[in-house]
């Protein structure tokens, strides 16, 4: 088609590809999820029903965008990893964004009859922002990674605590906050012990952990936890001829995505899964 003479307005779209050879986070949150709760009465503190909900709309996204590596998600976040090397949308910020919101959000409106069965959707709808951030290294990622997850123990073992004193001790919310107003983790443990016999250990994973979501390969041999081994886990992934970049993606594609609940924190879980972070 000829030039229009309003194309001149394609000259005011900025500019927003994220830098280069950067490890790229999209976090999504729920919005208002503190009122879905209420109105769609999830279970305090954990509702499994839509903690599953949300792993199976995260797994819809990771399998349809191959370029993802690895997800987390806790609570109504997730957030997204793109390889350093990926290019998807010439990494353009307000693409990756609005594709992963969408594909999310998409999903996960049309999973809720299977997770909710007795409880149809109406108003306020599911709806999801989303940001991205870039992190220079393996060590920046890893550290995002750990961040959220530390994040899940702290609010969860609260969540939990806070949880059994109203449902199981009779207190109300008032009371409640101000039992465990600076207490340490030791003393919320204590708490859940001595007044109703709730070992924090003995909490699904799912819960304490948060989910993870990758593709599966098989594991690398556990390794001895030497120097070795903690360098080679930080070490940045070496650069890739163009043919073997194409086949690791077709792999990729093709392996299976999994949800699973385990510790990231510590290097076990990369040293045992070397394709994720290579
Ligand atoms: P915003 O729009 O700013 O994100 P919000 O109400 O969603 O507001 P968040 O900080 O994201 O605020 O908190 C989410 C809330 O939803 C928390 O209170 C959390 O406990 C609750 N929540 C999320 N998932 C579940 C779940 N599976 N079971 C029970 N509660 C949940
Ligand atoms: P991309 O993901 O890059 O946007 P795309 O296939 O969506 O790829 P667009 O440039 O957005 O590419 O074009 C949308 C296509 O969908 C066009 O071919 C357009 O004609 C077609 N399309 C959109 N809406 C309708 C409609 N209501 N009826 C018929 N065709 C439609
Ligand atoms: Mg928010
Ligand atoms: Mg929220
Ligand atoms: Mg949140
Ligand atoms: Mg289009």
């Amino acid at each position: 088609m000829a030039n229009s003479k309003f194309e001149y307005v394609r000259n005011f779209e900025q500019p927003d590809s994220l830098l280069p050879n950067t490890w790229i986070v999209v976090r999504i949150d729920g919005r208002g999820f503190t009122k879905m709760c209420a109105k769609y009465e999830f279970e305090k503190p954990n509702d499994r029903r839509a903690l599953d909900l949300m792993n199976a709309a995260a797994k819809a996204v990771v399998t349809d965008i191959p370029e993802i590596t690895i997800a987390y998600g806790v609570s109504d976040e997730y957030s997204f990893v793109f390889h350093k090397s990926s290019n998807l949308f010439e990494r353009r910020a307000s693409k990756l964004v609005t594709t992963i919101v969408s594909t999310f959000t998409a999903n996960y409106v049309y999973l809720w009859p299977i997770y909710f069965p007795d409880t149809p959707l109406s108003f306020p709808l599911p709806t999801f922002d989303g940001r991205a951030v870039c992190y220079p290294t393996v060590q920046n990622l890893r550290d995002y990674m750990s961040w959220r997850q530390a994040d899940c123990h702290i609010n969860n073992l609260y969540n939990t605590a806070f949880w059994k004193l109203i449902q199981l001790g009779g207190l109300d919310n008032r009371e409640a906050e101000k039992t465990l107003a600076g207490t340490l983790a030791a003393d919320k443990n204590e708490i859940l012990f001595s007044r109703f016999k709730i070992n924090y250990n003995n909490e699904p994973e799912i819960f304490k952990k948060g989910s993870i979501v990758f593709r599966d390969y098989e594991l690398a041999e556990p390794s001895s936890h030497d120097a070795a081994a903690a360098a080679d886990a930080l070490a940045e992934p070496a650069v890739q001829s163009k043919s073997q970049a194409e086949k690791d993606k077709k792999r990729r594609a093709k392996a299976k995505v999994v949800v699973e609940h385990l510790d990231i924190i510590k290097d076990e879980f990369w040293d045992r899964r070397p394709w994720i972070l290579s």
